[in-house]
């Protein structure tokens, strides 16, 4: 072929060409305290379990489209009914299904920074305009720019992220109270890390609160249920919610590995809520250990803790780090952090590590 009678590359989709996509830097490392997964695989009758269903499974027939066992499944944990809920590949696809039905072309939704840079991301990739409002210094919600912004931009979906990855404060349940209020339209909780936080706007559906028919609560399987690779998350909402996500889904998104998973998943609770504890006690243990360095560090809900150095570049510490095989994220260059770096909770031996490995770039005291 005459490489000279090439023709100039098809032009990408107006908006598309400015969107540098989402990338999580991976490093070949001993300890990796950077995507916050769960440490801990999930338990060995879980595999096996999972293995009999796939000897059985019939791999010549589509999935159930609706997901039917695995939505009675989520709905019997959480109380409410099977055409509650909604489930999908990774919490990310419910969050596309959900802006595919609602966002779009002269829509706009709102997102309050710094926050989970997907909510934005996957909402600018559906063509749906996004406006913003800045967290107080503290990272709680700013609640009269909440107020203003949504009573300025009418945003057709308010993303709440509880607790917020980085920041990893959970939204007081007043506050989840007062935005469902406030807000014109859909409220979406993104609760990645609910079951780490000692409240969660799940609670709130039971308690006939006000504006409950416009809650949406968005969980997944890729961090308290150690089960990232099989992606695999779900929102919890009126019927007709669940019934627009079907409309934007393609058909079968879902396939029968994937929901088969997730049911026996759901049959393990009592190793999922082991797997909580230890990660919980682990969080406090760092945090205590954080508080005695020369960082400065937020109070975390989640199995995360974000942190700033005071005395050194958060690029030099990483770096250290690195150096000594620990890799924690690095969010000095997002919007609203400076300085700021984020650890993942792991195993009792990976934040030894961690913390030791901080120690030798800091220095013993703060
Ligand atoms: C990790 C994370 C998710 C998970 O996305 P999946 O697609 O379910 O793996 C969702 N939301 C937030 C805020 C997260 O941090």
């Amino acid at each position: 072929m005459n490489v000279s009678a090439r023709r100039a590359p098809v032009p990408l989709r107006p908006g598309l060409s400015e969107q540098s996509g989402y990338h999580s830097p991976q490093v070949e490392v001993e300890v990796r305290l950077n995507t916050n997964e769960s440490p801990l695989g999930p338990p060995d009758s879980w595999r096996a379990q999972l293995a009999a269903a796939v000897a059985d499974m019939a791999f010549h027939r589509y999935p159930d489209r609706r997901a039917w066992a695995l939505r009675r499944a989520l709905a019997a944990v959480h109380g409410v009914h099977p055409e509650e809920v909604f489930c999908a590949n990774g919490s990310n696809e419910v969050l596309q299904c959900l802006l595919l039905a609602y966002g779009g072309p002269q829509r706009q939704v709102a997102v309050f920074e710094p926050t989970y840079a997907l909510h934005r991301h996957i909402a600018e990739l559906t063509g749906t305009g996004v406006v913003g409002a800045w967290r107080t210094p503290q990272f709680a919600l700013d609640l009269p720019a909440v107020d203003a912004l949504l009573a300025e931009a009418d945003p057709v979906i308010t993303f709440l992220c509880s607790p917020n990855n980085p920041t990893g404060m959970a939204e007081p349940p007043d506050v989840v109270q007062h935005v469902l209020e406030g807000a014109p339209g859909l409220v979406v909780v993104d609760e990645a890390y609910g079951q780490f936080s000692a409240w969660g706007a799940m609670d709130l559906r039971r308690s006939g609160a006000s504006g409950l028919e416009r809650l949406v609560v968005v969980r997944t399987f890729s961090k308290t249920w150690a089960m990232a690779a099989c992606r695999l998350g779900y929102l919890v909402a009126e019927p007709e919610v669940v019934r627009a996500c079907e409309l934007t889904a393609l058909p079968y998104h879902l396939d029968a590995l994937t929901q088969a998973a997730g049911v026996l998943a759901l049959r393990h609770e009592d190793d999922m809520r082991e797997r909580l504890s230890l990660i919980v006690e682990e969080r406090q243990r760092l945090a205590g250990a954080l508080a005695s360095l020369a960082v400065e560090s937020w109070p975390s809900q989640a199995n995360f803790i974000l942190f700033r150095p005071t005395q050194r570049s958060a690029v030099e510490v990483w770096k250290d780090l690195l150096d000594q095989s620990v890799l924690v994220r690095d969010c000095s260059t997002w919007p609203g952090l400076p300085g700021c770096l984020r650890v993942t909770v792991g195993t009792p031996e990976e934040n030894s590590r961690f913390l030791e490995a901080l120690r030798n770039s800091l220095g013993d005291e703060r």
